[in-house]
Formats: structure tokens, sequence, C-alpha cells
């Protein structure tokens, strides 16, 4: 396994992968997460540095299209998934950014595949693609089919509820966000997590759709050393989190 050529000081090498979906060969960057240093935002995209990779988040085959954070699987759903019109509409779609297109992409065979939980991540993602382009009416349209997704899928813990109420809140969907935010505040939450949708219900009180992070809303880490990097204190841990976005634990 080579060194990229591109001398990136972060963990990413070049090796020849086979594609899952149409048998063929190419050139892919093997991607490793690193712990970001930074704490993540509210809907938990991670802080810098790991923020500024997402180019290197998915593989794309060359030949196929086939877009995964590991082409070299694919749920056998997924074959017919990537043959298929709206998978090709969806990533030759000329007035989307190409890397939320890779996004959008996984997102499709995803759901395709009945992963609706994981296909609302990925829409997420493209979403913040398109806040790192300037496309403030992409990335609404795609925070909302998140939520979408994420509302058709599995009954969602308090940390995946949140991210809906901040997917809501990032949208401008003003009345929806407090009524997600209100139910999460009524059902007894952890204390971190009532701290967090206590912000998301100031910032939607002042309709403010921008970005911001766990760190504003839960005490200093010197306090709870750990809390910034578990997310909103439930569920399985945001590093465990973490590198199930990239497929490999
Ligand atoms: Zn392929």
């Amino acid at each position: 396994m080579a060194l990229s050529p591109s001398a990136s000081p972060l963990p990413a090498a070049a090796g020849t992968q086979r594609c899952g979906v149409c048998g063929r060969d190419s050139r892919q960057t093997i991607f490793r997460p690193m712990a970001p240093e930074q704490a993540p935002d509210l809907d938990l995209r991670p802080g810098e540095a790991l923020r500024g990779t997402m180019e290197h988040w998915l593989q794309q085959c060359p030949h196929c299209g086939y877009a995964a954070p590991d082409i070299t699987n694919a749920h056998p759903g997924a074959v017919a998934a990537v043959g298929a019109a709206p998978f090709r509409a969806l990533i030759q779609d000329e007035s989307h950014p190409p890397l939320a297109r890779r996004f959008l992409g996984w997102a499709h065979v995803l759901e395709e595949t009945g992963a609706l939980a994981a296909a609302a991540e990925a829409t997420l993602q493209a979403a913040w693609v398109a806040d790192d382009a300037g496309r403030a009416d992409l990335a609404r349209t795609w925070r909302l089919e998140a939520v979408a997704l994420w509302r058709c899928g599995p009954p969602l813990d308090h940390e995946q509820a949140v991210r809906v109420v901040d997917a809501l809140r990032r949208a401008g969907a003003w009345d929806d966000a407090a009524a997600a935010a209100e139910q999460i505040a009524q059902s007894k939450p952890p204390e971190a997590v009532a701290e967090v949708v206590g912000l998301e219900q100031r910032l939607i009180a002042a309709r403010d759709g921008g970005r911001h992070t766990i760190a504003s809303a839960l005490p200093p880490p010197s306090r709870r050393p750990h809390v910034a990097h578990r997310a909103a204190g439930a569920g399985p841990g945001f590093w465990a989190w973490l590198k199930g976005l990239f497929g490999r634990r």
C-alpha cells in the first residue's frame, strides 16, 4: 500500500479496490478517521480536523458510480439500485456539488436496501457538503429529507432525536423544531441531553438557524471531561458512532 500522492497529513492511503457492485478495479483512498480535536456541532458533524476530510469519507467506483465507505462491500440490493435510473440521475445531476452527489448516491442505496437511519445520516452529510459550498437552498432541502428518513425508520434514541431537532432548526422549520424539542424535554431525558435540548429551544425561540457546537450547550470540559466526545451523553458514544459512519469498526 503506497502513501497518498497528495502527501496529506491525514490517515489516508491509496490502494486498488474491487467494486462490490460491478467487479471492476480502481485506485481508491482508504480512509481511517482520526479523533477530532474540536467539539462536534449540535447535529454531531465532527469538529476539525476530521470535519475537513469529507472528500475521503466515501469511495466511488469510476466505472459504475457506486459510492460507499468501502466499495468492496455491497448489499445484494445495491447492485439493482446502482443500475437503476434514480441512482444514475442523482450522481449525474450537475446542479449539485460533486461531493454531495456521492453522499446522495450512498443515501439512495441505503434507502433502497431498507437502512433508513443510515440513509438519513448520509443525506445529512450531503447537507454538510452544501453548507461548505454555500448552498443554503440544498442544505435546507437535504436536512428536511434526512428528517423524513429518520422519521420513517426505527424509533430514535434521545441522541438521534436531538439531531432531528437540530436539522429542523437549521432548515428553518421552526414550528416542527419547537414541537420536536418539547417532546424530548417532556420525556425526562438524561441531563446532558436536556442541556442540549435547552440550547436548541433557546436558538429556536431566537430564530437562530446557524451552526452551534455541543461545547456551547454543556459545562466546561474541566467539570465533565468526556462529555464533548460522547455527544449528548446517550447512545453508544460519539466515537463509536463516528467510527460507524465509516463502516469500519
Ligand atoms: Zn463499480
